[in-house]
Parts: structure tokens; sequence; C-alpha cells
């Protein structure tokens, strides 16, 4: 870092990161500064297009349409197609994703070289091209300098942004590092021959030698195997931000679904994905099907892939509780709680017992309660609550008569109509509080010290 910032003003361009200096402000300024383009319309989107990728995202599909219906599939050319769509899939998950956009592993040279063909192979750019979008993605997720903001909707993210030209230009994102890998180089030099030879060629040519099926491997596991590797990956962006639970954080779009982990060859954890970018894993149960957190373990064992990054299990923890927590609150909101002993009036004993003649009030553990409408359904009978209106009831009710259970209890607190004068210490008297509320969600505004009128909560603490 500090070798860097003293790097003198004409150094090569590669070697400063890009987002070195940067105001501290760069997004709320960058988006209200750079003027982006204005919005695709029914009126000017043809004048939009980006043709390139245009072209390839819809000739594509159209020439392995046509070519399907006049090419019969064979049973080893389709084998070898899906055999081939996992492996330029994993050029993408495993290699342009997380080794490279990511670094969430070392991977050896072969391994590199490897990835960086079966990559090419899925045609979605460079390696170069690709990271630097991607990182700007997990940086700047779900604002307008996420090339791919998911709160354009699902057709833009999925689709959408490569098919037209971009309204803005992704924020900074440093590539520095991929800069200087000579892997990285050599296959953005030579890329145009790669994606020919992975993408069409070797498909091509596999089945023809194996079993003499060169059309059948070109327009299997070439063409129509594309469409399929571009839908799948481009699901990450569209659908992984659509469908699914977020089990570790909720403040974007990202989620977690086994469907979007199905189509994209593991990369359906999403939430967890933009919570632990720099993990290796997407998903982190055994039971998860994520195969190429299998390929790169399976790639460690060979001696090909090493220091696979783990985010320490604590901290993911963390934010699963976090999540947990709050939806425990949510159902704690929804139910209606006793009044709050702020709330209640304190009552004299005299005035207790003057108030007793009128309506059936009962002392318990400081509190008086008004049973009217419960004396009837008194499991144990009318009879022992008319016998101790305008009485202590306490030791009957905790075990002196009955030891009433926390649903009693809990029922009870719902009857409060007040606090008798020196009969109740809030915090000490632990009987005074009912079972459903000594375990309670606070939130941290509720548990300062300086707000007193939740001292109550704060005897308790956020888990007791
Ligand atoms: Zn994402
Ligand atoms: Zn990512």
């Amino acid at each position: 870092m500090s070798s860097a910032s003293k790097a003198p003003s004409n150094a090569k361009l590669d070697d400063t990161p890009s987002d070195l200096n940067i105001p501290d402000n760069y997004v709320t300024h960058t988006l209200k500064t750079q003027k982006a383009l204005p919005p695709i319309t029914w009126q000017n989107w043809y004048k939009e297009i980006n043709w390139l990728s245009f072209t390839i995202l819809t000739v594509t599909p159209l020439i392995g349409i046509v070519g399907a219906l006049f090419t019969p599939l064979r049973w080893e050319t389709f084998l070898f197609a899906v055999f081939y769509y996992y492996l330029t899939g994993l050029g993408i998950t495993a290699g342009y994703h997380r080794l490279w956009a990511h670094r969430s592993y070392n991977a050896s040279l072969p391994l590199q070289y490897l990835l960086a063909m079966l990559g090419a192979g899925a045609v979605e750019g460079s390696i170069k091209w690709w990271s630097r979008g991607h990182r700007a993605h997990h940086r700047y997720t779900d604002t307008d300098l996420d090339p791919y903001n998911a709160h354009k909707g699902f057709l833009y993210s999925h689709i959408g942004w490569m098919l037209f030209k971009p309204r803005r230009k992704p924020g900074v994102a440093d590539v520095s590092d991929l800069a200087k890998n000579p892997v990285i180089r050599w296959q953005h030099r030579n890329y145009l021959s790669l994606i020919l030879i992975m993408g069409f060629i070797i498909p091509t040519v596999v089945p023809w030698l194996l079993w003499g099926d060169a059309r059948g491997g070109y327009v299997y596991a070439g063409v129509l195997r594309l469409c399929f590797v571009h839908h799948s990956t481009f699901c990450v962006n569209s659908l992984a931000h659509w469908l699914g639970e977020t089990p570790f954080d909720d403040k974007h779009t990202p989620r977690d679904h086994v469907i979007t982990a199905l189509v994209t060859i593991g990369e359906g954890y999403h939430n967890f994905h933009h919570q632990f970018p720099m993990d290796y894993r997407n998903a982190i149960k055994w039971y998860q099907y994520d195969p190429t957190k299998w390929f790169i373990w399976v790639c460690q064992q060979f001696g090909l892939a090493s220091h696979l990054k783990v985010f320490p299990d604590n901290e993911v923890r963390k934010g699963q509780l976090t999540m947990q927590l709050k939806k425990l609150r949510e159902t704690q909101e929804k139910l209606t709680w006793p009044s709050d002993s702020n709330d209640l009036p304190i009552i004299s004993w005299d005035s207790f017992q003057e108030q007793a003649q009128k309506r059936p009030l009962i002392l318990i553990a400081g509190f008086i309660h008004d049973v009217s409408d419960f004396t009837d359904e008194h499991p144990g009978g009318a009879h022992l609550i008319v016998k101790m209106i305008g009485k202590d009831a306490t030791t009957a009710f905790f075990g002196g008569v009955y030891d009433h259970s926390n649903a009693a209890h809990n029922l009870l607190a719902m009857k409060r109509v007040g606090i008798l004068h020196g009969g109740f210490q809030p915090g000490v008297d632990e009987k005074a509080v009912p079972p459903s509320q000594r375990l309670r969600i606070a939130r941290y505004s509720e548990l300062s010290p300086y707000n007193s009128s939740t001292a109550y909560s704060d005897s308790e603490g956020l888990l007791g």
C-alpha cells in the first residue's frame, strides 16, 4: 500500500490501483456529477444497441435452435455436451469468478491456464474485463455504479445490460493485480483464437474423432452448450438477486436458493457470497449443491490449488444470528404484551381494598390484577379466585396451592391494572416478570443505559 501511494504519477497505469486516488465521497459524488445516458425507451432502443454482444447473444441461440431442428442428437454427443457445459462453466465460476475476481484461493500455473482456456470457451469476455465488472458489482451492489444493478429489473440484470450500451460507466474497481498476471495477459492477447478453439473447434473435433459426429458436436456441444453456459452464468446476476432467502444479511438484493445453485454450478448461495465474497465456498453446508467448491477442493487435493480462503465461522454465524433475531423480533412485535410497569398506576393498599369491593382484584407479585373476565375460566375453579379477591395471592399462585404453568403466568400478566405501592421493585423479583418476557429481543437503543424508560429491559439484557 505504501509503495503504491509513493508511485510516481508517470508510473505504468497497470501498477497503480485505479481506486487509489478517488475522493472519500466517490459514490455520491460520481452519481451526482457523472451524467448518465438517457434511459432506453421504445423510441431510442435501436440506436442504443451494443452490437457485438447483441449479435453474440441473439445469433448463437438462433443457430443452435435451427441447427438442432436439422441435426439428430446422439447420446454420446449429448453426454459430451453436458460434460463440456460443466467444464466451460467451471472456467467462469471457479476461474473468472472465485479465482480471479475474488482471489478466494491460489491456483498453480497449469490450473490457471486450464481455467483461462475453459473460461474463454464460455465466451463472456476476457478475464480482466469480466472481473473488473464483477468487482464493481460487489462494491456498488444495487446502485447505478453496479453494471448489472438488480434494481433495474430481472431482464436488465440478466442480459439487458449487455444488449444495450451501458447507461453509465461501472464504478471504479481495481484490477491492477490481474493486469500483472501473465496468464490473464496471455488470455487477453489470444482471446479471439481461444474463443474459436475452446468455444467451437474442440467441441466439434472431439465428437468427430471419437464417434464421427462433427455436426452434432458443433450444434450441441458447441453452440447450444454455449447458450446454456451463458444463461446459466447470467442467472447469478438475475435469479440470484431475486429468488430465495437472506439468511446472512438483508441489506441488499442477493439471495440464497437451491434452484439458482442448480442452474449456476453452485453459485446460488449468493446471499452468503455477497457477505463473504473472498470465501472459496458459496454453499457452507456439505449437502448444499456447490460443484464449483468441490472442484476447487479436489484441485487442492491434487496440489493444483492452495490457500483456500474460508471466512471465520464465528463471524458467519453472527450474520445468521442477526437475521434470526430480526425474524424473532418481528414475531415478538406482532404479539400483545402486558402493560409496561411504568405505565401502570401505583395504588395504595387501602385503595386496593376499596376498589376490590367493586371489581375482582387480586394481588400477585406486587401487581394488582383485574380477573373479572377470567374467574369462570379458571381451570382450578372460580371459588379459588373469588376467595383471593382483595388479597395477596402470590404464595398460592407460585406453588402454595398450585404451581402455575408459564402459560398461566403469561396470561396473568395480561390482567395487570396497577402496582401496589411498595410492593414491586423492578428487576429484583423475577416472579414479577412473566416467563415470556424473561428472554426478549431488544434493539440496541432500547438497551442503552441512558434510556431510562427501558430500565426493565436493561435488567434482562439482549439474551438474558
Ligand atoms: Zn451478485
Ligand atoms: Zn462474486
